[in-house]
């Protein structure tokens, strides 16, 4: 097991979003830390960092490439599902090319 990303606190809502897609990518991995937040304030704060682990160090590698290229992308956000459709879209994309939705900000 490899630890692949730390997140700060302000970015620990996406922790659980790319360990989705990397899921989806079939690479297995799990977060750590991210339970420990109801405690904040009780333990050493750089012990609550949530930390994105793969779980086959074969496949860390790829994972590393992915979330490269979701974090360079970053600009136009991470990729988002259509409250519509349930479409999938990029992140740079700002409605829905299957049904037209706008994406909710
Ligand atoms: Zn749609």
């Amino acid at each position: 097991m490899k630890k692949l990303h730390t997140f700060s606190l302000a970015d620990r809502a996406e922790a659980g979003l790319l360990k989705e897609l990397l899921e989806r990518e079939g690479i297995a991995c799990l977060i750590r830390n991210e339970q420990l937040f109801a405690a904040l304030g009780e333990i050493p704060f750089l012990e609550c960092f949530p930390e994105l682990w793969v779980v086959d160090n074969e496949v860390w590698p790829r994972a590393r490439l992915l979330l490269d290229s979701w974090l360079k992308s970053e600009e136009g956000g991470l990729p988002w599902n259509c409250p519509a459709c349930g479409e999938t879209l990029e992140g740079q994309f700002g409605a829905c090319w299957n049904c037209g939705t706008q994406r909710n900000e």
